[in-house]
């Protein structure tokens, strides 16, 4: 047995984690213990209101008592067969991811970096056998892809490249929502253009109207297939299932995966049928695809689905968004602007001091991302209420005046 999280307080954790764990995280010093719906709890028993949902993973709220009894029941029946054989949850799963998308084909990954992995990969062999042995990937400044060595070379950010050079060849990263750029950087080694439909770590920006419809026109014209990182953005977080439906435009190839199991990693990439091109032997994964982690995505798509989830999210991320726009009025200049879709938005101050406040909040009981120094990030489970919205931006403006007066 573990040992009981309340058996020793915060400051305890806190040190064991400078003693033990590599120091690549900073922190808020809060210990969670437990959650429950859009609520944490930490070590001390103190609440918190939580907008983070585990970085946008934990869609339904936390142990969502369906998810927690898929993920017992495939627990006590087997965890782990490989893709050596068949396994129900597997296959289930990419029926309905399959059949609640414009996509034809799924591949379980296990997390959204390698599903983006494998998405390249896909693109490469459909460039060497479509294009000329095109290979080349386009991705856009403040993108985010992931931390594995090819996929920070796909990140357009250089703080994540700086310090591990030689980057991955095969990647070239252009200003974002500028279609000329796109257009000037595409050569004849392009087989891929990679994009956030709405970027998120980036500090959620949204593009202008008819930039993802260009991609795709520019795609079409070129035989270049497009790739959405729906990471972030699918599984209801926009208010419509997959984020490419809030824009209108379909790609080829759509990445997924935070959400996807409500907290159990998973991750997948899928692809239509005239760029299903991989073949035996070509990709592959121990834990790819997992029954566990398969069944809990079963639980959670299904529940989504059947409940509206994203439709939920709609509605709740309509009144975040106005209220937002009240906040960004009450509290300027210190404040100047809100953005975002769904239940994915920012609210944009003057200055740099979003950890600063972030901090502050958390004293009064809300957990909020600061995603840029000037930006603070919502992403909250999207089964919250109108309430919850109300509590968050009461607790905000403390923060902030508490930050201010500081
Ligand atoms: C989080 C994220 C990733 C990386 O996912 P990991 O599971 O951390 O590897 C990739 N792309 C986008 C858009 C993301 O938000």
């Amino acid at each position: 047995m573990a040992t009981d999280a309340t058996a020793h307080d915060s400051a305890y954790w806190m040190a064991q984690e400078s003693e033990y764990y590599v120091h690549t995280f900073n922190r808020q010093p809060i210990v969670v213990a437990r959650g429950e719906g859009a609520r944490v709890w930490d070590v001390e028993g103190n609440e918190y209101l939580d907008f983070t949902a585990g970085l946008a993973v934990t869609c339904l709220g936390h142990s969502h008592p369906v998810v927690t009894e898929a993920i017992r029941e495939q627990a006590g029946t087997i965890m782990q067969m490989s893709n050596l054989y068949y396994t129900v949850p597997q296959l289930e799963l990419a029926e309905l991811l399959v059949e609640n998308s414009c996509m034809d084909k799924v591949f379980f990954a296990n997390s959204g970096v390698e599903a983006n992995e494998g998405a390249v990969k896909l693109a490469r062999k459909y460039g060497r056998l479509h294009r000329n042995g095109a290979q080349s990937v386009i991705t856009v400044l403040n993108s985010f892809h992931g931390r594995t060595l090819a996929m920070i070379a796909a990140t357009g950010q250089p703080a994540y490249q700086q310090a591990w050079l030689p980057l991955a060849e095969g990647f070239t990263n252009v200003p974002y929502d500028d279609l000329d750029a796109i257009r000037e950087a595409t050569t004849d080694d392009t087989c891929a253009i990679m994009v956030e439909v709405l970027q998120g770590e980036g500090g959620v920006n949204v593009p202008t109207e008819g930039y993802l419809k260009g991609l795709r026109e520019w795609c079409d014209e070129k035989n270049i297939l497009l790739i959405f990182d729906e990471i972030q953005t699918g599984m209801g977080r926009l208010g419509t299932l997959w984020g490419y439906e809030h824009f209108g435009v379909e790609p080829d190839v759509m990445t997924v995966a935070k959400g996807l199991g409500n907290g159990v990693p998973v991750g997948a990439f899928l692809c239509k049928e005239r760029c299903n091109v991989l073949e035996p032997g070509d990709h592959g994964s121990t834990f790819g695809g997992n029954v566990l982690a398969t069944a809990a995505g079963r639980a959670t798509l299904g529940y989504m689905i059947e409940n509206d989830i994203p439709g939920h999210a709609a509605r709740v991320g309509a009144y975040l968004h106005a209220k937002l726009e009240e906040f960004v009025a009450a509290h300027a200049p210190a404040t100047v602007g809100t953005r975002g879709a769904g239940l994915l938005q920012a609210l944009v101050f003057a200055e740099p001091i979003a950890r600063a406040v972030v901090t502050a909040a958390n004293a009064e009981g809300v957990l909020l991302n600061p995603v840029l120094p000037n930006a603070i990030r919502f992403m909250p489970a999207l089964i919250i209420t109108e309430a919850d919205v109300d509590e968050c931006l009461a607790k905000l403006d403390a923060a902030l005046t508490k930050t201010l007066a500081a």
